[in-house]
């Protein structure tokens, strides 16, 4: 795909984002991988008004092109593009039900068997620190270990994917688990589902909608 697809890519799903509950305002961000770089966000603009021109190419080991700033994300975006060679694209979303677990710093339990989406038996919730900084960069790549998506404390979550529409798709699942462990917690405590259990959806999730 060249550039220009690229950047049209970037900005539907920056919007897709907003129109499908997971962002507001300029929270979150959306970045793809582009040869020896990313194509990302620009920081502080709404997420849904973007155009493919407000997109930023960011090099791994450079400045960034044109006037725009990259997101203040970009660290996080870039080493897991450096250390998950099978990230191709990376969401982040200030969504209402993952800020809201991500606040009381838990993650999501083996609840129900789609939490496995995400590539282990439970999603973690990476440790806090200020936003566009190194430290939260290194909490959610340890947090992303053998997992495509973890919370971020008192933040929200992070989710990437081989595609832009992976990557949204697995933001959204994470964003559903959520409300849905929420609600289930507000009648009991879940029972959950075994280690044995889970590693048999995992397995099976390796052939399934793909
Ligand atoms: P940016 O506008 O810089 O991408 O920041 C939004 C955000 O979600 C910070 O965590
Ligand atoms: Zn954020």
């Amino acid at each position: 795909m060249n550039q220009s697809d690229l950047r049209q890519i970037v900005a539907d799903t920056a919007r897709l984002s907003v129109e499908r509950g997971l962002n507001q305002g300029s929270s979150g961000n959306v970045s793809v991988r582009c040869g020896a770089g990313m194509l990302i966000t620009p920081s502080g603009l709404a997420t849904d008004g973007l155009k493919p021109n407000d997109i930023v190419y960011l090099p791994f080991d450079g400045e960034a092109e044109g006037d725009l700033p990259p997101s203040s994300e970009w660290r996080f975006h870039r080493d897991i593009y450096l250390h998950r060679p099978e990230a191709g694209a990376v969401v982040h979303a200030h969504s209402p039900f993952a800020v809201s677990l991500s606040c009381l710093r838990r993650g999501i339990p083996s609840f129900h068997y789609m939490v496995a989406l995400a590539g282990g038996k439970d999603i973690h919730c990476a440790e806090y620190a200020t936003f566009g900084t190194q430290a939260l960069s290194d909490h959610i790549l340890a947090a992303l270990t053998d997992r495509q998506a973890c919370l971020m404390a008192n933040h929200g979550l992070v989710a990437f994917g081989d595609s832009a529409e992976r990557a949204l798709y697995i933001a959204l699942e994470v964003e559903a688990l959520c409300e849905q462990f929420w609600r289930a917690s507000l009648l009991g405590a879940p029972v959950l589902l075994s280690d044995a259990e889970m590693a048999e959806v995992i397995e099976r999730f390796k052939s399934y909608g793909r």
